[in-house]
Parts: C-alpha cells; sequence; structure tokens
C-alpha cells in the first residue's frame, strides 16, 4: 500500500495551496518551492509511487507496468465514468445528450501527464497574437494572450531540463526560436513513424522527430527508455517518462518545504470578500477537513478548475464570475484520424507511440491563403484487446475466425494513423457549467459540456484531409480513409474556461494568472489559454504554470525566479 502522503509531514503553515498534482500544479510546486515558499498539495487520485520523495531515485517504486486490462480496462487511474460522470450537449437548447467520459483526464498523483506519452512541442510565437493577425471571425471569441512568446521562452526551456526532452533542433522550417538547446538528442525511432516521414519527405513536406519528455540516455538519475509499446494510456514502470509526477513534483517533495496529500478531494472554495481564506475537502476516509493558506492556485484541470469556482457559490454566479466568463471558450484540440491500411507489418506495438511528425499542415495565421491547421502524428495502434474488442464488438467474430484477424491485425500491426491537432476556435456557446441533475458520488453536480465545433476547425479538417491521405498513400497504404468524428469529442488536450487576458471585461484572470475579482486566488494550468494553438499543450501548460509560480513571488518580472543556468 503506497502512503496517501508524500513530502514533509511536519509542515504545519503553507504559503501556497495547489488543488492537483498534475502537469500545471507540479510545474507550479517546482517553482514556488525553489523559491523557498511552503506549499502544500491535494490531489483527488491515489498515490502510485512509492518513496517519490526519496533523494535516491532507485528506491522509487510504482505500480505500473504493461498490462492492458489493469490500464485502460479497469481504469486504474482514470476516473470512473460511473461514479464522476461529467455529461455533454452538443448546444444550450438540450439538457444533456451523453453521460459518462467527456474528456476525463487521469485522476492520480502526477495527474494526466502519467498517462500521456508526453510530446512535448512549444507553442509558436504567432500563436500568442491569433487576434490580432485574424481580425474578427464570425461565432468566434479569439483573443491575443496578454504574454507573448519571449516571455514563455525561458520557462519552456526550464521545463523543457526538468522534464528532460529529447527533440532535434532546427529540424522543420517552422520551429519556433530556444535559447537553449535541447537536453538530449531523439531516441530510437519507430519504423511506422520512418515510413510516414518518408512519405511525407517525398511530398516535399517537413518530418521531424517529435520532441518528447522522454530520456533517449540516462538523464536526472532515470534510465533511458526502453522502447517498451506501452506509453500513450500507460504510467511508465521505469520512469524514463518524464511525467510531471517522476520530475517537477520529485523536485518540490525533495526541497523539504512540500506535502502532498493524495485522495484529498477539494469539495469547494472558502471566501470572504476579495479573498480566499481556506479550502474545503474529503480525506482519504471520506471525512471533511479544512485547509488553509496565505495563497491559493487552481491546477484541477480546465473542466475542474471552472466546476470548482462554480461549486464555491451555491445558488450564486461562481466565484469571480462578474463578467460570467468562468467555463466560457471551452476548448480541445480538433483531431482528424486519417487511417491508412498496409499490407506489410508495422510494428506499431514497439516504440513510443509517437516518434514523428509533420507541422506542414499547421499553416500561419499570416498565410490567408490555407485554413490553420495543426501538428501531424505519425503513429498507430498497439493494444491487442481494443483490437479484439474492435473486431468482436464491431462486426461481431468471435472463436477461430477473430482469432485469425487478431493474428493478420489489420487494425493494429498494419495500421498507421496521422492525426492532425487541430487548432479549435474559442467560442463563447462552447462552455462549463454544472449539470442541474446528476451528482457525483460525493453527492455534488458533475460538470456539463456544452460544445460544437466551429466552421473554423471544420474547413481546416475538409482542406488538410486529402493531403493527408497522400502521405499515407506515398507511406507505402494499400489504401486509406478519414475516420469518422468521435461525438462527443474524445480529445485529452482541454484548454480554456478560465481565460487570462488584460481586460477584466473579458477575461477571468490577468496576466500573472490571478483572477481578477480575488486578491490571492492563481490558475496554473491551461485553462488560462485564450487560444489553444495547433500543438500539444501539455509543456505550454507546465511552462505557462511554472511563470504564474514566479510571478507569484516576483510580480514584475517573475524571470527572477529562473535558476541562473536556464
Ligand atoms: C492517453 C493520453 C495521452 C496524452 N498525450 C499527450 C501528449 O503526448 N502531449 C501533450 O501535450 N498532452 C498529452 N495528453 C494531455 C495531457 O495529459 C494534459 O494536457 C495534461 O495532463 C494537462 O495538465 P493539467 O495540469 O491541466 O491537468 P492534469 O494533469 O489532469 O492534473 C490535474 C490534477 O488535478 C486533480 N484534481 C482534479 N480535481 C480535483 C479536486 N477537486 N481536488 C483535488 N485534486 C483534483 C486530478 O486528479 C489531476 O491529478 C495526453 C493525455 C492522455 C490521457
Ligand atoms: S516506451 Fe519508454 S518511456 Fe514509454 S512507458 Fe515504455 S519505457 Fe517508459
Amino acid at each position: 500500500m503506497m502512503s496517501p502522503s508524500l513530502g514533509n509531514n511536519s509542515l504545519t503553515h503553507f504559503d501556497v495551496l495547489i488543488i492537483g498534482s498534475g502537469a500545471g500544479g507540479s510545474a507550479a510546486a517546482e517553482m514556488l518551492t525553489r523559491l523557498g515558499k511552503k506549499v502544500l498539495i491535494l490531489e483527488a487520485g491515489s498515490n502510485y509511487f512509492e518513496k517519490l520523495d526519496d533523494p535516491h531515485f532507485e528506491n522509487i517504486k510504482t505500480k505500473f507496468s504493461n498490462d492492458e486490462v489493469k490500464m485502460t480496462r479497469r481504469n486504474l487511474i482514470q476516473p470512473d465514468p460511473l461514479t464522476e460522470p461529467r455529461t455533454f450537449r452538443p448546444n444550450a437548447k438540450k439538457i444533456r445528450t451523453f453521460v459518462g467520459d467527456v474528456n476525463h483526464l487521469p485522476k492520480t498523483v502526477g495527474g494526466g501527464s502519467v498517462h500521456a506519452d508526453m510530446k512535448t512541442p512549444r507553442f509558436h510565437p504567432d500563436d500568442f497574437k491569433m487576434a490580432s493577425y485574424l481580425g474578427e471571425v464570425a461565432g468566434a471569441n479569439f483573443a491575443d494572450w496578454p504574454i507573448e512568446y519571449d516571455q514563455l521562452e525561458k520557462f519552456y526551456c526550464h521545463m523543457e531540463s526538468i522534464l528532460g526532452v529529447q527533440g532535434k533542433e532546427n529540424a522543420t522550417p517552422f520551429d519556433p526560436p530556444r535559447s537553449k538547446p535541447y537536453p538530449m538528442p531523439p531516441g530510437v525511432p519507430m519504423l511506422v513513424g520512418l515510413l510516414g516521414a518518408e512519405g511525407a519527405s517525398k511530398l516535399g513536406y517537413h518530418p521531424f522527430p517529435y520532441p518528447t519528455a522522454v530520456n533517449s540516455r540516462p538523464y536526472d538519475g532515470r534510465p533511458a527508455c526502453v522502447d517498451c509499446g506501452f506509453c500513450s494510456a500507460y504510467g511508465c514502470p521505469s520512469s524514463a517518462k518524464g511525467s510531471a509526477a517522476v520530475t517537477a513534483l520529485r523536485r518540490a517533495l525533495l526541497t523539504g518545504r512540500c506535502l502532498l496529500l493524495s485522495e484529498t478531494r477539494v469539495q469547494d472554495l472558502l471566501k470572504k470578500g476579495s479573498q480566499i481564506v481556506g479550502v474545503r475537502a474529503l480525506d482519504p476516509e471520506g471525512k471533511p477537513v479544512v485547509f488553509e493558506a496565505d495563497q491559493y492556485i487552481l491546477a484541477a484541470s480546465p473542466i475542474e478548475d471552472a466546476r470548482l469556482l462554480l461549486l464555491s457559490d451555491p445558488g450564486g454566479s461562481g466565484i469571480g464570475n462578474s463578467n460570467g466568463l468562468v467555463g466560457k471558450n471551452l476548448m480541445f484540440h480538433f483531431q482528424t484520424y486519417a487511417i491508412g491500411i498496409f499490407n506489410r507489418r508495422l510494428h506499431t506495438h514497439r516504440g513510443r507511440a509517437v516518434t514523428h511528425g509533420i507541422l506542414d499542415f499547421r499553416g500561419s495565421p499570416r498565410d490567408k491563403t490555407r485554413p490553420l491547421g495543426g501538428i501531424v502524428e505519425i503513429g498507430g495502434e498497439g493494444n491487442p484487446i481494443d483490437e479484439a474488442i474492435n473486431y468482436s464488438s464491431s462486426v461481431g467474430i468471435k472463436g477461430r475466425l477473430l482469432k485469425k484477424f487478431m493474428v493478420e491485425s489489420p487494425l493494429r500491426d498494419r495500421l498507421m494513423a496521422l492525426i492532425m491537432q487541430g487548432e479549435d476556435a474559442p467560442q463563447l456557446t462552447n462552455s462549463v457549467d454544472l449539470d442541474p441533475d446528476y451528482r457525483d458520488i460525493d453527492g455534488l453536480p458533475v460538470a456539463r459540456a456544452t460544445y460544437k465545433n466551429h466552421h473554423f476547425e471544420l474547413s481546416a479538417k475538409k482542406y488538410y484531409s486529402p493531403k493527408l491521405l497522400d502521405v499515407i498513400g506515398a507511406a507505402g497504404a494499400a489504401y486509406g480513409f478519414i475516420a469518422p468524428e468521435n461525438k462527443p469529442a474524445t480529445s485529452r488536450h482541454i484548454m480554456g474556461t478560465l481565460r487570462f487576458g488584460n481586460d477584466p471585461k473579458t477575461s477571468v484572470c490577468d496576466a500573472q494568472g490571478r483572477l481578477h475579482e480575488l486578491d490571492n486566488l492563481y490558475v496554473a494550468d491551461g485553462s488560462l489559454f485564450p487560444t489553444s494553438s495547433g500543438l500539444n499543450p501539455t509543456l505550454t501548460i507546465m511552462a505557462l504554470a511554472s511563470r504564474v509560480a514566479a510571478s507569484m513571488v516576483f510580480p514584475n518580472a517573475p524571470e527572477r525566479g529562473l535558476p541562473i543556468s536556464s
């Protein structure tokens, strides 16, 4: 049994209380403890790391293994959609059309970063100025970020060094400027990545080794990746993957200035005037407890952050919500799946899930001749139980025929998937509120997502789909097709809901991540994003969280929080 508490149990007074130990919460804790602050982290999920707070890395043990049943069927770290559902509707005319897993992220120490395969590209300078470039887009709500790429660049370097990111400098003509090299070179490529990259090159595109927070060589006391093939949706048994838990969070715990309490579910925040004075939570036994600190950070991910602010003002409009914007502008990346079926085997079960990408379909807001799509991941399908269930549930085959299909494996070992992470236009009508009827296992109203795609991302899909199929053809596929969209969207890239900006009328938080209406409540995750870019968000979430934390200590010069070497 792993201990529900990690870090320094003797701390009694906390400067900052962080809700959530995921990517954003861990990055904020790392920076705050580095700057001498005492930090309490409350995490709703369980702890699957033994001795994460031990200075000797070799003493850390995890409960993770290459076990598809445990991780993807029995949901070891995923919230149970029966006891903690969310609801979904495509527009406000309906009460709901779906109850269950609505873009759930893992609930565990380290959050979604434990489950993710941690592809970590940076956003690009233009991503911070979308409204200036695009102007008015009917029905959408684009805004510039209140900070520019240059103000985040050193925090990108800092997080890349903490996580241990592999990558190749100037691998494409589109790469954003960087002031430091990647901490390590790219690791072993996957066959499916090489074939996809070859196809893209034949057509004049610029494939590249995907920047990823996975060790290509021993780094920071952690071993190199062995390309076990169980990376996306699995915890890494050896911690070669730079999840937030084994990197930023561990560093915070090792300072002796951090206490993490897992299985501690925050229920609401207590407000007095313009101050948060405590949070109410249930401890691992389900007993109510109030925790206090001088300052507070929300880092429970965008849907849960908005839910907590709304839950904290029953009968009212929610904390920090005078302008009605809490929960608004919910964004996911709009994923287009181009599938290629090959006559040859692709060995997609070997490797890190994705080793190569293409940036040519991201487009540029300065170029009005083509839409803004997103980065393309070259991957495939690796899970045999998924494959068996797909066959048996969709076409009803069993017994010998199922066995024959699995040996031939057209939907796993001969399948290449190109996934374009398209930019999702922010819309005021895409939002999170509290479902009026459904409650979770603790009796609290669950989050309801209202979400419909805008022409902006739908037209990008239409424009780039034939080009994605061309790449698949050039890579050698026998045939290909664009997969139907999942409804509701299943993307786990979640952004918006508590947008930051300079104008309190049009944003929830200020440029430092503090709620405009509160003196001591900050946000440190993707909730702050005014726009979504078309690149995987986690590195940007962590760089921004680190900057928010530094600005709590140095409000006018957050970069002063960075170590000299960053
Ligand atoms: C299979 C998979 C693959 C992915 N691959 C990538 C990838 O390659 N690259 C990429 O950029 N992104 C990827 N992602 C997305 C990535 O996981 C998220 O972007 C990232 O984890 C978001 O960070 P966060 O801090 O906002 O939230 P999280 O990491 O989810 O952290 C939030 C934490 O808050 C806790 N919490 C929630 N509510 C409460 C409460 N009431 N009280 C206390 N604690 C609470 C949660 O348990 C959780 O631990 C992937 C996700 C999945 C599921
Ligand atoms: S592929 Fe590498 S980083 Fe991913 S889980 Fe396996 S060993 Fe860990």
